[in-house]
């Protein structure tokens, strides 16, 4: 006994007293948090009514600090409330809250690792997910990829939740801020959880756009070139003084 509880207090058996030491790193949720909750929710909320996912089959997370807050898995958006708060640390070590995180939560650390991302979306809307299976880089039919970063990659597929699928989006995000998943759907991220969803929305336009253009017979979509999607991106960046509106 007295061995065992060594092993509890120095948290090395993590196996064996996984929910042990689980709970004792759960702390109470600061002002920020909860602010950044509220909004989370207001944002996954939005994804919903904007036709971007339906029922509980995306996510959405938002940093703050080094406190990754979480849609959990499984629970519909419109019951979460404010003391549904989850958090997890970057290594995915949950400190607020009792319901389980989302499945896609290796997704989620790997963008904040690797970026300097402060919300992520990642959703199945329909368009781009159709999208996804037809093509390995959505055909350049508008210069708003340019505010993606150029034109946007699809990551193979792999199974969902997996570090695997987390590798395979993070080199399709190389120099993006958003990429499709094959046979499965989108993630986007951004400075903050509005930039995230609308990067989001936009990408889904885009990808109707070219299903729409494509679907003509006989006819098929002009494409821009590389260099013109990148000098639409510079603009849209506002690397062009008074020009960063999207006209
Ligand atoms: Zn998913």
């Amino acid at each position: 006994m007295a061995e065992q509880r060594r092993d509890q207090r120095g948290g090395r058996d993590t196996r064996e007293s996984a929910g042990t030491v689980g709970e004792t790193r759960r702390r109470s949720v600061r002002a920020e948090e909860a602010h950044a909750w509220g909004a989370l929710v207001a944002t996954a909320r939005r994804t919903v009514s904007d036709g971007l996912v339906v029922g509980t089959s995306g996510n959405v997370s938002v940093r703050v600090g080094d406190t990754v807050l979480v849609t959990p898995s499984g629970v519909p958006y419109g019951r979460l409330a404010p003391t549904d708060t989850v958090g997890v640390d970057l290594d995915g070590r949950q400190v607020l809250g009792t319901l389980l995180p989302t499945s896609e939560l290796p997704m989620h650390l790997a963008v904040y690792r690797s970026t300097d991302a402060h919300a992520v979306v990642h959703t199945h809307a329909v368009h781009a997910t159709a999208v996804s299976t037809l093509v390995p880089e959505l055909p350049s039919v508008h210069y708003m990829s340019g505010a993606l970063g150029g034109p946007v990659r699809v990551a193979p597929y792999a199974t969902y939740g997996t570090e695997e699928l987390a590798e395979n989006m993070l080199r399709a995000l190389a120099d993006r801020s958003a990429c499709l998943l094959q046979n499965h759907g989108t993630i986007a991220y951004g400075a903050s959880l509005d930039q995230a969803f609308d990067r989001t929305a936009q990408l889904e336009w885009m990808c109707r756009l070219w299903l729409t253009a494509s679907s003509v017979p006989g006819l098929s979509p002009t494409l821009l070139t590389g260099e013109q999607v990148a000098e639409a991106g510079e603009r849209l960046r506002g690397y062009g003084q008074g020009e960063r509106a999207v006209g």
